[in-house]
């Protein structure tokens, strides 16, 4: 084992937060090193966001072809192929290329790349391999990782990390659980020509969503072929050949080329030896902080997806900004959870920000509620049988708007400005007193007049 320098911060973990800490506070001035054994970027770049809303891009092209035949272009819808080695090895080529932005992003700003498996060893020491690095702080940003329930077969079965590099597509796919992961492959699997068989063991998949919102995606998905089985898990599985047979609790099985479990995420804190540190970890595995991301030794902090906050890239940003600030700037700053923005990038797209009906409800507030429910114009030409929602959650007593919710084309473009007003807490006069830009669909926010509820 062999001694180095001093750094002021050592990151674990070069993903979203990671490296976003790194390089602000390597900018102020800190000596930093970021230790990362798998890849630059993360989740978000390499498993996550990134290649999934290129497969959504990917998968959304059937719809467009066959949209065309409105328009006036002729495609032969039975003469049109995909190639899905071809789609795969395009985002690969793209997520190299941002693999290389991150690195040179860190290099550029002086931050030392570490390359291995990081242990730590006290509150001021960092292992990897045969070197250890003494530092004044010391911030996990380990990120996340799928779980998969253990069921007898749990072998075979694919989560989206390896989604991500089939080497071919089944011709039927079943996609276990019901929230953002399994409902965005659901619409990418079955976009792309696969016969699609989502399960979820509630009555009605999304939950935390707004209830319209749940019905309305549960409607939109079904038309487009997806089987959505409700009030159902999976009990085993058995490898037949290049098949699988899987059966599930109601007693029926399924015979599908390909499982992919998508079932939530644990926090990847294996091998730091942060509970030897006696750092806490909460019931569900993430690591115990305060606002200020401190853990229970002062020299560590963590943040991101470990600490069990919304696992979204951009909460992972912010909070690498405010503890960079904490640490190596004025010493201000705090991390606002109130109207966190968000789309869930099945087809439709869902976007939302705000309460929800029903957690406005539970909060005690008399409400309004303002809906819109209409054919997108792009699909009057086309044919296409599919319906946008718009949803508005009004405070009846101060008109502030609390929630504001879609279903339907663009919905995450749509719902980034709509986060701006909510956050500024625009009213419902204000938001009837902004002029729509028209023809659009995000028109239907700022024309919807009479209340249904
Ligand atoms: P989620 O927590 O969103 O959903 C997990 C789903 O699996 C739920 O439907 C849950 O059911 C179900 N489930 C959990 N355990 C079991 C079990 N033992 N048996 C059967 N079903 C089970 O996790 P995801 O993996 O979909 O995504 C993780 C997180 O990643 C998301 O919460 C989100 O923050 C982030 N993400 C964000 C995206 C975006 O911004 N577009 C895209 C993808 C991920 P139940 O509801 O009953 O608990």
């Amino acid at each position: 084992m062999s001694d180095s320098q001093d750094f002021d911060l050592i990151v674990i973990g070069a993903g979203s937060g990671g490296v976003r800490l790194a390089r602000m506070s390597a900018q102020r001035g800190a000596r930093v090193a970021v230790v990362e054994s798998r890849y630059l970027g993360g989740t978000c770049v390499n498993v996550g966001c990134v290649p999934k809303k290129l497969f959504v891009y990917g998968a959304h092209v059937h719809d467009d072809l066959e949209d065309a035949a409105g328009y006036g272009w002729r495609v032969p819808m039975d003469d049109v192929s995909f190639d899905w080695p071809t789609l795969v090895a395009n985002k690969n080529a793209e997520i190299e290329r941002l693999n290389g932005i991150y690195g040179r992003l860190l290099e550029n700003a002086g931050v030392e790349i570490i390359r291995g498996t990081a242990s730590i060893q006290d509150a001021n020491t960092v292992v990897v391999g045969d070197q250890r690095y003494s530092t004044k702080h010391i911030t996990v940003a380990t990120g996340s990782w799928p779980v998969v329930p253990d069921v007898p077969g749990k072998e075979c079965i694919l989560t989206s990390n390896e989604m991500f590099y089939l080497p071919q597509l089944p011709r039927h796919a079943v996609v276990w659980g019901g929230g953002y992961i399994a409902v965005e492959f659901a619409g990418i699997l079955a976009g792309l020509g696969v016969k699609t068989t989502l399960l979820y063991r509630g009555d009605l998949f999304l939950r935390g969503f707004d209830d319209d919102i749940r019905r309305f995606t549960e409607q939109e998905m079904r038309k487009k072929g997806i089987d959505l089985q409700f009030n159902v898990t999976i009990e085993s599985i058995e490898t037949e050949g290049a098949h699988y047979q899987v059966n599930l609790s109601n007693g029926e099985q399924l015979e599908t080329g390909l499982v992919m479990a998508a079932t939530g995420r644990r926090a990847l804190v294996d091998g730091l030896g942060l509970t030897d540190l006696g750092i806490e970890l909460n019931a569900s595995g993430h690591v115990v902080v305060d606002d200020y991301f401190q853990t229970s030794v002062p020299s560590i902090s963590a943040l991101g997806d470990v600490i069990g906050t919304p696992q979204l890239t951009p909460v992972a940003l912010a909070q690498a900004m405010v503890l960079s600030r904490r640490l190596f700037g004025d010493g201000q700053g705090e991390m606002d959870y109130s109207a966190i923005p968000t789309a869930v990038f099945c087809q439709p797209n869902i976007g939302t920000v705000g309460l929800t009906e029903e957690q406005a409800r539970e909060a005690g507030h008399k409400l309004r509620i303002y809906r819109s429910e209409f054919r997108p114009m792009k699909y009057t030409l086309s044919g296409r049988d599919e319906r946008c929602l718009m949803k508005l959650v009004v405070d009846d007593q101060t008109d502030k708007v609390l929630g504001a919710h879609m279903v339907g084309p663009d919905a995450g473009e749509i719902t980034q400005g709509l986060a701006v007003a909510i956050k500024a807490g625009a009213t419902k006069a204000q938001f009837d007193a902004t002029i729509g830009i028209h023809p659009t669909s995000a028109e239907e926010f700022v024309t919807m007049r009479e209340p249904v509820a």
